[in-house]
């Protein structure tokens, strides 16, 4: 059904189902700001950002996106992956130092370039956390040191850390951002290979460290002891650190007491789920960030649907948005409900979900008979039953 669309509506469709078959980080830093360069006979081409990022979808990913690309064309695709150094996206180019610096094995100091404060919607659930985090950018070692950020997952932790990172970097500080397992797995390389020199090096050189999802260090006492460390020098030094955890300091059990207590000594900022109108609000930006149109009362359906996530509520969205995409029909709340059923507050679908119970649903959605849906009827009602049913038949049933 996609044999006609533009190479560019193809991949979108396309990154819709990536996303939900990889995982988020993943996505995020090797997917997410790719664009299509062509489709000629069969050979996709997909433009990315960097040799870096072209390497390791080619080593990686190639077979799970030429599968992808296969299902949506009905014809055996083939995948070429081709530098196109604007297809960063917005601020990819102008992220400062930082974010321009080449990945360096064991770190990935890539910025996403669109976890900016500009891009973070504020209301009362994080509003707090957004201030302070603004405050540290500007006033790096001088506000808050360090700032500690927790809440569940998917608050927009991460994002507001970037965003700190981003700001920093644009103000030519230089800055480190890591999650608290990539440090890790840096430390055990530079232990193994006897590199440590070069690990001291680099994390106690920088003007900010921001260490995501630091909870990880927790139960790995070696880590949390180094960790410890780097933190005393930096923070002797003025350095600015923050941090992201997914609860308070105290709540971390298995920490060495001095770290916890160092996690205590600047400022500690929660965020929350957030309220209706804040998750509006992020479905407008996003929709408007992906250039969609839709309607205002799927926006409202989404945003009532899905309350304890901002993570699954872009992906609820970015189902929506690639969904409308495929069966080229106007979205109403019932379509969109139909398009986020397994990820909303519902649960899982069942895996007794087979073809022939998605005809009979899809069928019974439009009033019409099952052999209507699957038949040759021409009408407008009968194709759009008949897209849809393709659809959630190849997203639930794999075929
Ligand atoms: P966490 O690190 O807390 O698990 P993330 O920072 O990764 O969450 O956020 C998940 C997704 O939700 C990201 O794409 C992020 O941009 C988005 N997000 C979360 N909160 C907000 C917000 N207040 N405004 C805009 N986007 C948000
Ligand atoms: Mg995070």
């Amino acid at each position: 059904m996609l044999d006609n669309a533009s190479p560019r509506q193809v991949w979108e469709a396309a990154l819709g189902e990536l996303q939900i078959q990889v995982n988020r980080p993943n996505y995020e830093t090797w997917l997410r700001r790719t664009v299509a360069l062509g489709h000629d006979d069969g050979k996709f081409t997909v433009g990315v950002p960097n040799t870096f990022v072209a390497e390791y979808l080619d080593r990686n990913q190639r077979s799970l996106i030429e599968k992808v690309l296969t299902g949506l064309l009905h014809r055996e695709v083939r995948v070429g992956f081709r530098v196109e150094p604007g297809s960063g996206g917005v601020g990819a180019e102008r992220g400062g130092r930082a974010a321009a610096a080449p990945p360096q094995q064991g770190s990935l100091p890539l910025f996403n370039p669109k976890y900016t404060f500009d891009s973070f919607v504020t209301g009362r659930s994080n509003q707090f956390a957004c201030a302070a985090a603004a405050a540290v950018a500007e006033k790096p070692g001088q506000a808050y040191n360090p700032l500690f950020v927790y809440g569940g997952p998917g608050l927009g932790k991460t994002h507001l850390l970037q965003a700190i990172g981003h700001q920093a970097a644009a103000n030519d500080l230089k800055v480190i951002y890591v999650s608290a397992e990539q440090y890790t797995n840096d430390l055990m390389n530079a232990l193994r290979e006897r590199a440590t020199a070069e690990f001291y090096q680099k994390y106690r050189s920088v003007d900010m460290l921001l260490v995501d999802d630091v909870q990880f260090f927790s139960g790995k006492q070696k880590t949390a002891e180094n960790f410890f460390h780097t933190f005393d020098e930096l923070h002797n030094a003025g350095r600015q650190i923050a941090m992201t955890s997914d609860r308070p300091p105290q709540a971390i059990p298995l920490l060495p007491e001095g770290l916890r207590s160092r996690f205590e000594w600047g400022l500690i900022t929660e965020v929350q789920p957030p309220d209706f109108e804040t998750r509006l609000a992020i479905l407008q930006e996003k929709a408007s960030e992906d250039r969609f149109d839709l309607n205002g009362d799927v926006l409202d359906f989404l945003a009532r649907q899905i309350q304890h996530n901002v993570r699954v509520l872009e992906g609820s969205l970015n189902r929506v948005i690639a969904y409308a995409r495929l069966v080229r029909a106007a979205v109403t709340p019932q379509l969109a409900a139909h398009a986020i059923r397994d990820i909303g507050g519902n649960g899982a679908l069942t895996p007794a979900v087979t073809a022939t119970s998605i005809v009979e649903a899809v069928a019974r959605h439009f009033q019409m008979s099952p052999a209507d849906v699957v038949g040759k009827r021409r009408d407008k009602e009968a194709i759009t039953a008949r897209r849809l049913a393709m659809y959630l038949v190849r997203q639930h049933t794999g075929s």
